[in-house]
């Protein structure tokens, strides 16, 4: 036997491992443009799968501005941001993120993960402690990680047990608080509130990711912080374009100090090539749709008040902490911050599930019947937490969140 053969039949084994345990995973390939309904594998399907919360990845003036600026400023930025890469549309763009946050700034980085990567690295360093929710996203706990900084992490949700690691980091030169506002794979929220009294009362920072909430949230569609009306006490925010904006790139939006500090020093944001120029011009697209069409998102959160009641109240189903109205002790401040958050129920419902392998085999089931809600699993959630991440977006209609709810009736025992 060859050396080589022997190593791929590692990546075998270590493969059928995963599948074993129902965690080995797969690309799907979707042969049409994302919106309510996709074609998967030569079929049309009803999507809850995806991140395109209202409808802006093809929305047809976002994708005319795509044009237009293709146009006028051609595909590349040929360069980072530092060198020739920064080109008017970036301006322009950080300008309007800055403006709709109520920020003195706003960088634009590549990708929300490198936004967070950037904005955890500028603030946080050795000397100085973080402090992230376990359900944090990937991302902020890469940056964490890679910060230099001690690395303390909290129970979800869990502020008193925050408060007691405040207590005893008073000999750190800093102490940052970094979380999400929604959480990704719960569809629940922060309490920022709480986390802000937190923040003066032991001299910390605080660091939001608003990457599911911005263009959803808030009178104004401006994420979490806004509806929970914090949104001046935030240290810094980071986002994203690619998901209620539907397009590419993520965000950092905060003090102009803080962020030229990133500019001169952020790793992220510096050593990687500047957006196309029409990735920017998208954004700004789909800006003014959230300006002006408040509709999107409230049709938005009308369904998934519709979908959580059918499933945690009528069915009695497992929707995790994103049932408020089972929340206890810790969780319940975030109950009251939620309901700020319009009606307290956000796009994201996850329907736990437990097993991998059974959650595989129900969104199988689903699929089957013309239904896309995909299984998520460890390493993404805690073990035995495996669940159908159902989101949902804008051009969902009623009829479409009922025929989800009738065959989840058919294929999951326990919603009788
Ligand atoms: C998706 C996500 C990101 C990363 O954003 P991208 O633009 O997709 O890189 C960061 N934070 C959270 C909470 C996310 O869900």
């Amino acid at each position: 036997m060859t050396t080589d053969q022997t190593a791929s039949n590692e990546w075998l084994d270590q493969l059928e491992e995963l599948d074993a345990q129902g965690l080995r995973r797969r690309l799907r390939r979707v042969d049409s443009a994302q919106g309510a309904y996709v074609t998967v594998d030569g079929r049309r399907m009803c999507c809850f799968a995806s991140n395109n919360y209202l409808g802006l990845a093809n929305h047809p003036r976002v994708v005319a501005a795509v044009r237009d600026a293709v146009e006028r400023w051609g595909w590349g930025a040929a360069a980072s941001r530092l060198i020739t890469g920064h080109m008017g549309p970036h301006e322009q763009l950080e300008a309007r993120l800055a403006a709709f946050k109520g920020t003195p700034a706003a960088l634009v980085c590549a990708t929300g993960y490198q936004a967070n990567l950037a904005a955890v690295r500028g603030l946080a360093g050795v000397g100085d402690m973080v402090m992230i929710d376990k359900l944090d996203h990937a991302s902020i706990v890469d940056a964490a990680r890679g910060c230099g900084a001690v690395l303390r992490v909290f129970p979800h949700r869990d502020y008193a047990k925050l408060e007691r690691i405040l207590r005893r980091a008073g000999d750190f030169q800093r102490r940052i608080i970094v979380t999400d506002s929604l959480f990704s794979m719960d569809g629940d929220f922060a309490d920022l509130p709480r986390l802000v009294e937190l923040k003066r009362r032991y001299d910390a920072l605080l660091c939001i990711d608003e990457a599911h909430a911005t263009g959803v949230f808030g009178e104004h569609g401006r994420g979490a912080a806004e509806a929970m009306g914090v949104e001046h006490e935030i240290d810094l925010v980071v986002g994203t374009l690619s998901k209620a904006l539907g397009g590419i790139g993520g965000f950092v939006a905060g003090r102009a100090e803080i962020i030229d500090w990133l500019i001169n020093t952020a790793g992220p944001f510096i050593y990687t090539t500047a957006l196309p120029p029409a990735a920017c011009a998208a954004a700004m697209a789909a800006l003014d749709i959230v300006e002006h069409e408040p509709g999107r998102r409230q049709h938005l959160l009308e369904l998934a008040a519709y979908l959580r009641h059918e499933l945690a109240e009528v069915r009695g189903l497992d929707i995790a902490g994103s049932t408020l109205d089972t929340q206890r002790g810790p969780a319940a401040r975030s109950r009251e911050a939620a309901v700020a958050c319009q009606g307290s129920t956000s796009q994201i419902v996850p329907l736990i599930v437990g097993d991998a392998r059974e959650a595989v085999r129900l969104a199988d089931t689903l699929a089957d019947e013309g239904l896309l809600a995909l299984p998520i699993r460890p390493p993404t959630v805690p073990r035995g937490t495996a669940r159908l991440r159902i989101s949902l977006c804008c051009e969902h209609t009623k009829a479409d969140v009922d025929r989800l709810l009738a065959a989840v009736d058919r294929h999951w025992p326990r919603a009788q």
